[in-house]
């Protein structure tokens, strides 16, 4: 795959650029969240991924109140690195075996993806401060937010997988059996 060949006169131009990738990768995740749902075993699993995407959209839905704010198009521009944890994502959703290995799976993955977010919001957040434009940085500032938390209840989903867990020496595979 070939690579954009990037030109920044400005901080603005990098902070366009990089909201221009959040917004590809906001959508893309509003496609792989119903699909991590429906592979989720956990009930609390499945509707925290559903509730994660019902906020993703407000994700996307915020940028473009961003691109609004700074009069400029929403652009998607592919965000490589969120199409390679969604590749990492589906092979946890069709993975077999143990169910709630596979859980823990999914979470593994979406982790990855959370933290990847939280990295891109931080990111234009600090640009958009440094720029003066303090009602972006707060519209930023709310995703980063979501996006924390998102991944602070995935924790606690896993930590509880971890309460279920098996006896020391037990092979591998065999924990979390219910
Ligand atoms: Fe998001
Ligand atoms: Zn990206
Ligand atoms: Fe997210």
């Amino acid at each position: 795959m070939a690579f954009l060949s990037l030109e920044f006169r400005n901080l603005n131009d990098l902070l366009v650029q990089q909201l221009h990738d959040l917004y590809d990768a906001e959508q893309r995740l509003t496609e792989a969240l119903p699909k991590m749902a429906e592979a989720a075993t956990s009930s609390e699993l499945k509707s925290a991924f559903n509730d994660h995407l019902r906020e993703t959209q407000g994700h996307v839905r915020r940028l473009e109140q961003v691109f609004n704010q700074m009069g400029c198009e929403p652009k998607r521009e592919t965000c490589m690195a969120i199409k390679g944890l969604i590749a990492e994502g589906d092979e946890m959703i069709t993975a077999k075996g143990d169910d709630h290995v596979r859980d823990a799976g999914l979470i593994a993955a979406a982790q990855r993806v959370e933290h990847y977010e939280m990295a891109g919001y931080g990111s234009v957040r600090t640009f958009a401060q440094q720029l003066g434009m303090q009602e972006v940085a707060s519209l930023l500032q709310k995703t980063l937010d979501e996006e924390g938390a998102a991944d602070k209840k995935l924790t606690r989903i896993a930590e509880g997988f971890v309460n279920v867990s098996t006896p020391q020496g037990a092979p591998a595979g065999s924990q979390y059996a219910s």
